[in-house]
């Protein structure tokens, strides 16, 4: 027989998204529990973790789990000859401890008096029960009033809610090694059709660890993500000798934008579930905390009122109108299929229009819409 047991809200999948949600939310009194399949978070960590300085500047995060500030951006057409060197006056970008920051954000969640139980995974979903499993195989039934789904960009909390599903995704690879130092930390960006085809590589060397990776559309690469960081490795500008021994990191990057219905009267989604994530830049960090935030708003108007009504000001199609520019370029830099397209795309780069174009998509001061309060 299973074990039971109640809660006001579980949150499924404890990343950033999920963390944050149910912090907010245990602050505020409810009951709330966490489950993740994972029984260590620090480990198939699935984020280079580029924090950009919006985030830095309107979120506490633990200063000690914080790689050097990075102000320079270099963007390489795939000849690598005569890059595009954007250099800000600020400190635009710094690379997370991910699982340091994994475990900062358990420990807050927990502070607030949030369940999180780890090596627990989420299987499915029918008339306010959830079944869960865990890591030995013994399975339990959670009653919730509420489900978050922060399960990520192939959310099963998603289908069992019948809300909207991740269609356009990327797919990302990269590898980690310690840095040997740099004198100027950088984020050197390869655009390139076939090594990163419809995104990009990157080699970001903050003087603490280097990240070398690629996305793109996974169905583009002629021989796989993985052939494709090998290549990378072999040209890869800014890249110092590797190491043997190197962390791998992967996974799918929603990018077609934040999904329009991501709530029900049974529970909502956040983070990669929600396709929150930046259809240019494909940057999801920011996103999933701040629309976590939102979603802890709208779950505390519910539990607090008893009407789960409340959760229909949670509503992903109004928010959506707002990314149209952003979707629009995420498709023009889609298109971009040839290496000599691509030389070509680079010739507008190097004009005065075409720099302060890429300056104002990485040093944004914009970030992830949200409605205005009220
Ligand atoms: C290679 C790569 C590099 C990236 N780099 C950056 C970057 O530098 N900056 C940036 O802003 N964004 C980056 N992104 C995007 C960003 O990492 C994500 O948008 C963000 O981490 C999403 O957080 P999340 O909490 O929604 O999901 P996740 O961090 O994916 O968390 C989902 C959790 O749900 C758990 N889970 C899933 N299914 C179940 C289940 N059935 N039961 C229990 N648990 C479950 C998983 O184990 C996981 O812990 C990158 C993405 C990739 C793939």
């Amino acid at each position: 027989m299973s074990a039971a047991w109640d809660t006001d809200v579980l949150v499924v999948g404890a990343g950033l998204a999920g963390l944050h949600v149910a912090a907010l939310l245990a602050g505020r009194g409810h009951a709330v529990s966490v489950v993740d399949k994972r029984t260590d978070l620090g480990r198939a960590v699935r984020t280079t973790g580029i924090f950009v300085r919006r985030t830095l500047d309107d979120f506490a995060l633990p200063e000690d789990r914080l790689g050097p500030p990075i102000r320079r951006v270099a963007l390489y057409p795939p000849s690598l000859r005569r890059p595009v060197v954007l250099d800000s006056d600020r400190d635009e970008f710094r690379v997370g401890d991910m699982p340091g920051l994994y475990a900062a954000f358990t420990d807050r969640a927990r502070e607030a008096g949030a369940r999180v139980l780890l090596g627990t995974r989420y299987a499915g979903y029918a008339d306010g029960a959830a079944q869960l499993v865990g890591s030995d195989g013994a399975p339990s039934v959670a009653h919730a009033r509420f489900v978050v789904g922060a399960d990520g960009a192939r959310s099963r909390v998603a289908r069992d809610l019948h809300l909207d599903r991740n269609e356009r995704l990327l797919v990302g690879a990269e590898e980690v090694f310690a840095s040997a130092g740099t004198e100027v930390p950088a984020f050197h960006c390869v655009l390139h059709p076939r090594l990163a085809p419809g995104y990009l590589g990157w080699v970001v060397d903050d003087g603490e660890h280097v990240h070398l990776g690629t996305a793109g559309y996974g169905s583009r690469y002629p021989d796989g993500v993985w052939r494709a960081m090998r290549d990378l490795a072999a040209v890869a500008p800014g890249l110092p000798s590797r190491p043997d021994a190197v962390e791998r990191r992967g996974g799918p990057i929603p990018v077609g934008g934040l999904l329009r219905r991501i709530s029900s009267p049974r529970g909502l989604l956040v983070g990669d579930a929600a396709g929150a994530v930046s259809p240019l830049t494909a940057g999801g960090l920011d996103p999933c905390l701040r629309l976590s935030e939102h979603a802890a708003d709208a779950l505390d108007d519910a539990l607090t009122s008893g009407d789960a009504g409340a959760l229909r000001s949670y509503d992903g199609a109004a928010l959506r109108r707002r990314f149209r520019g952003r979707v629009a370029m995420r498709r023009a830099m889609g298109l971009v299929r040839s290496p000599g397209a691509m030389e070509a795309t680079f010739a507008a780069l190097r004009t005065p229009p075409g720099q302060r174009a890429a300056r104002s998509i990485f040093f944004a001061d914009r970030s992830f819409p949200l409605p205005a309060p009220v």
